[in-house]
């Protein structure tokens, strides 16, 4: 099998990678036809596994955004029962992007998580505890009477 020179007709050994000829280029010519075939196949395959990152915004951690969600649900209804797995996911991620095991692009959220979630929780705790307390003054001032 030897190579015939797409440019010169220059018969080639069918090792050579380029004309002994011409030194047009030869390697590449007998697999144009079948490299597009695959390469078109790949991204379809690949596409849904490439796409996911994409999915939890900008290649972020889905602990960071499930951390951040969380701190969001502690501060507006939940406080501690949102804000402590707030606060433990925000860590557990903060951890694993420390040692390269999530993208560091979720950082911040996982931060917002883990303080939003103490913040909320404490708050919360606070509010109650006024709470009670006023409770606790309105219900002696009626005993009071
Ligand atoms: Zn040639």
């Amino acid at each position: 099998m030897t190579k015939a020179c797409p440019s010169c007709n220059q018969i080639n050994p069918p090792d050579a990678a380029f004309c002994l000829n011409c030194s047009a280029s030869l390697a590449p010519a007998p697999h144009i036809g079948a490299q597009p075939n695959q390469q078109w196949q790949q991204p379809p395959v690949g596409g849904p596994l490439a796409g996911n990152p994409a999915v939890g915004g900008s290649g972020a951690g889905q602990k960071a955004t499930i951390a951040l969600v969380l701190a969001i649900a502690a501060l507006v209804c939940c406080g501690p029962f949102a804000g402590i797995p707030a606060a433990i996911v925000g860590w557990m991620e903060l951890d694993a992007i420390k040692n390269g095991r999530s993208p560091a692009s979720g950082k911040w959220m996982a931060q917002v998580g883990l303080w939003g979630g103490i913040a909320s929780s404490v708050i919360h705790v606070v509010l109650y505890m006024i709470w009670v307390l006023f409770s606790a003054m309105a219900s002696s001032n009626q005993y009071g009477y």
